[in-house]
């Protein structure tokens, strides 16, 4: 049986009915761009999140970059992100003109440490790192899916006068104690690539914040700098969100949290099925299950590897989330790190798997993965 690693289309199949019906009358209307269903989309994922406002964009890389932006983050200024993430947590720091400044990674939850971000701001304070940087801000990303506490993250931000922006990008819906995605931080980005707990039919993406001043210039940010039409009071992009990709995630929130709760039931499952099987190291399934929403179901073995290969050649969709640290990627060379600066961030670099984990993957289908799995071993 093949195992596909995510299944984007068969989460549209409910929905298409009603999806094609706005997007027929969308087509006779016209309003592509700006368009009725982008204000109400904005409205409505503000609201889950729990926060005032929500400018939906481009894509998540620009909802990082514009946030950054919005704050007065740029040139001169280092901002802190965990060295374990998607390449454009750190890259979106580099577009708004600031600089991307690595942090370990905690070797059990792969999120960001924050007794080694202390010390980093130390080294800064003393001039042993991040020369000539006005360190002011700080990227949490909830990586894989996993909250990382709210309490301590908004401590450690407030203790060191840091604007503190989410990279809720994989964690639509996850939650503790109240506490959702995206409310956490001053600004929090999401993207809504077609993979991610609640995703789009193309490329979207959305900042939300409780703070009006900063909606305000997000709103402007994201239109050519327009605060008022042919009013350029600021430099900006391009970088609207779609009416046809609002209409579709209009429908889909309707039933992302169905999919989180589906995708913890399959790695509570995994974890089951999986416990004891050869080196393998399971991700923890924090207390307040809501806590991880599982974007992504990543173990680790020393024979990553071949692990990789055996499934791969059972026709069992895996991926590498991500193989190379921030500070190793070539976009980032003239930084001056080197191998050994974040070996937490290296080595799970190159221990970790991400298995098929999808919202409806059926029993079936992960007892294969499972089979397979333990036929390796
Ligand atoms: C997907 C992702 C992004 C970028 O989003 P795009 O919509 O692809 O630009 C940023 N950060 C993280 C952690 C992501 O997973």
């Amino acid at each position: 049986m093949k195992i596909p690693f995510v299944d984007v289309a068969s989460e549209l199949v409910p929905l298409k009915a009603e999806i094609f019906r706005q997007l027929e009358a969308t087509f006779e209307r016209g309003d592509f761009i700006q368009g009725g269903a982008v204000e109400a989309f904005e409205r409505e994922f503000a609201s889950f999140c729990g926060v005032q406002h929500g400018i939906g964009v481009a894509n998540g890389t620009d909802a990082i970059h514009l946030a950054l932006r919005a704050a007065g983050i740029g040139a001169g200024d280092g901002v802190l992100v965990p060295a374990h993430t998607f390449f454009a947590s750190a890259s979106a720091i580099a577009l708004a003109g600031a600089t991307p400044v690595p942090v370990e990674v905690d070797d059990s939850t792969f999120l960001i440490d924050l007794e080694k971000a202390e010390e980093t701001l130390a080294r800064a304070k003393a001039g042993k790192a991040a020369a000539g940087l006005n360190i002011k801000a700080i990227i949490g990303v909830h990586l894989y899916g996993r909250l990382i506490p709210p309490a301590a993250l908004k401590e450690f931000a407030e203790k060191h006068g840091l604007m503190l922006i989410e990279d809720a990008a994989q964690a639509h819906g996850a939650e503790i104690q109240g506490h959702r995605a995206g409310s956490i931080g001053k600004l929090a980005s999401f993207s809504f690539y077609p993979s991610k707990n609640l995703g789009a039919a193309g490329d979207a993406g959305i900042v939300v914040t409780d703070d009006d001043a900063l909606a305000a210039r997000l709103q402007a940010l994201r239109n050519h700098g327009q605060p008022k039409k042919n009013s350029h009071a600021m430099l900006g992009l391009n970088s609207r969100l779609d009416t046809v990709q609002a209409i579709v995630l209009k429908a889909k929130l309707a039933n992302l949290e169905d999919g989180n709760r589906s995708r913890i039931r399959s790695a509570i499952r995994y974890n089951d099925q999986l416990a004891g099987v050869g080196d393998l190291v399971l991700p923890e399934i924090p207390a307040e299950a809501t806590a991880h929403v599982f974007h992504l179901y990543v173990v680790r073995t020393k024979k990553r590897d071949e692990l990789m290969k055996h499934l791969d050649q059972r026709g069992i969709g895996v991926g590498i989330h991500y193989p190379t640290p921030i500070h190793l990627h070539g976009a980032f060379k003239h930084l001056g790190y080197k191998a050994g600066d974040f070996p937490v961030a290296e080595k799970i670099c190159g221990e970790i798997l991400s298995l098929p984990m999808f919202p409806g993957m059926t029993d079936d289908q992960r007892n294969a993965v499972v089979t397979a799995v333990k036929e390796f071993f």
